[in-house]
């Protein structure tokens, strides 16, 4: 539905009339593909920062026309702004005065990225001022891009620059239509680990990678996603799902595992398959996911057990087991969501599981890390598939057309393009990140 409408009010006739009318005219976001421009026109780099000419010289490499200065009245693909060596707030006022005038120019599907360092309780008051400053700057941003395009940031923890491994990689994952559904977000690199895929088409080349839940829905769309980026993949579901997950299976070449994740021994069987079957396991993505909605007054054992044990006791019972095995560069991806970080009305009990993704991640880090890999999870907000085609239909129109930047739901290859670069090699000094892929809304399952 969500289609027919964007398709009537982009489209000829039907288009004039949304205008007059003033309806919500949701913009075609600029999805990847692999054979597609990293960005739509020139980038723009305003700013001062260390390593700025390395990034200048990597963005060249990667075939953009990069300006240092705003020229006239080109138009641009994508904006990047260096802010990392601001010291109080009123250094901000010429930066961001010339980063709206370069707005003015930004095409449909355009990017804007920001690059600081974080807030910290210990810093000069001035200094932590500026820094935190830039969060609503960049969240503000994003509210006021428009035609599909985005503003995210990169935070640079100490050590890092921004032309550290992670920091060119998020970059690049933001240019890309990979983020289409993105905005508003950060990543924070906290390391100089990662290291950038000799191929960018396949950055999970040569790996093997699990996916719960890959039956239908988001967990399909990973499957694909990781296939497409290089991976050998190995689909999950409940035996009830077989048939579907068969099929998806065939359509990328993958072998199926049915099984339960609830079950004691869920990790053994993954690891026993992933590497009796393909000799090794690199990337484990826990996507299986339940909802059983209700008000709290009216929530019964059946209904908050059921959603614990699926979507986070299973999860940490099997990293438990991964950790011991001791697999060398294990990543883990994480299905958490919106819900996890506002709330929501009759998701107490998914809530505290989504939630609870989140400080899994948070606790885990370091520990994933102590054998070369890393956990991070991503926090869909409202994704259109068959759990939510469960919202009633008033609450789902609403919940699309309020979205305020991009005024639409997300769909399920939103969801994985993130996925796929949060569990790729290049991530890696993103280790513990959890990232909102919600359109910069907070409705969402
Ligand atoms: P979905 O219901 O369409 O698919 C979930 C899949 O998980 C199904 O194939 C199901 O059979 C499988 N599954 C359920 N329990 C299982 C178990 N015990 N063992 C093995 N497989 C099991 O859901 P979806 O919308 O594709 O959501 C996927 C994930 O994304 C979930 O973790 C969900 O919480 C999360 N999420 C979804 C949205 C959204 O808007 N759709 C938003 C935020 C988060």
């Amino acid at each position: 539905m969500a289609d027919k409408y964007m398709e009537l009010v982009n489209t000829g006739l039907t288009k004039k009339l949304a205008t007059m009318l003033g309806l919500p005219r949701p913009p075609r976001l600029r999805r990847y593909s692999p054979d597609a421009a990293l960005l739509p026109g020139p980038v723009l780099i305003l700013g001062a920062s260390a390593k700025a000419q390395e990034l200048s010289d990597t963005l060249v490499s990667w075939g953009l026309d990069v300006r240092r200065h705003d020229a006239g009245e080109a138009k641009l693909g994508g904006l990047v702004l260096l802010l990392d060596e601001l010291e109080r707030p009123t250094d901000l006022s010429p930066l961001m005065l010339a980063a709206g005038q370069a707005l003015r120019k930004l095409l449909p599907g355009g990017r804007v990225v920001a690059f600081s360092r974080p807030a910290g309780d210990d810093d000069e008051p001035q200094l932590s001022a500026v820094r935190q400053g830039i969060d609503g700057v960049v969240r503000s941003m994003g509210r006021e891009m428009r035609g599909g395009a985005t503003a995210n940031g990169i935070v640079l923890e100490a050590g890092t620059t921004v032309a550290s491994p992670s920091a060119l990689a998020a970059l690049r994952f933001f240019f890309s239509g990979r983020s289409a559904y993105v905005d508003g977000q950060f990543l924070t690199v906290r390391t100089n680990d990662g290291v950038l895929p000799a191929d960018f088409a396949k950055p999970l080349a040569g790996k093997v990678a699990v996916v719960t839940g890959a039956a239908r829905g988001i967990g399909a769309a990973i499957a694909k996603t990781l296939s497409r980026d290089g991976a050998q993949v190995v689909v999950v579901d409940m035996p009830a799902a077989g048939e579907a997950l068969a099929k998806v299976a065939n359509s990328i070449g993958a072998t199926t595992l049915q099984l339960d994740v609830t079950a004691e021994d869920a990790a053994q069987q993954i690891m026993d398959h992933a590497i009796g079957r393909h000799g090794s396991l690199d990337l484990v993505i826990h996507n299986a996911g339940i909802t059983r909605d209700k008000l709290l007054a009216n929530m019964d054992a059946g209904r908050w057990d059921s959603v614990i044990a699926v979507n986070i006791a299973s999860q940490l019972r099997m990293n438990e087991a991964f950790l011991a095995a001791k697999l060398p560069g294990l990543r883990i991806v994480s299905l958490a969501s919106t819900s996890g970080i506002a709330g929501n009305r009759g998701q107490t009990n998914y809530a505290a599981s989504k939630g609870g993704v989140i400080g899994m991640v948070h606790a885990s880090a370091k520990l994933f890390a102590e054998n070369g890999g890393s956990i991070a999870a991503v926090a869909p907000g409202f994704i259109e598939t068959e759990m939510t085609a469960k919202i009633p239909l008033g609450t789902r129109t609403v919940a699309r057309m309020v979205l305020p930047s991009l005024m639409q739901g997300g769909l399920p290859v939103d969801v994985a393009e993130a996925i796929s670069f949060l569990g790729s090699d290049a991530a890696a000094g993103l280790n513990g990140q959890v990232l909102r892929v919600c359109g910069q809304s907070l409705v969402g399952a």
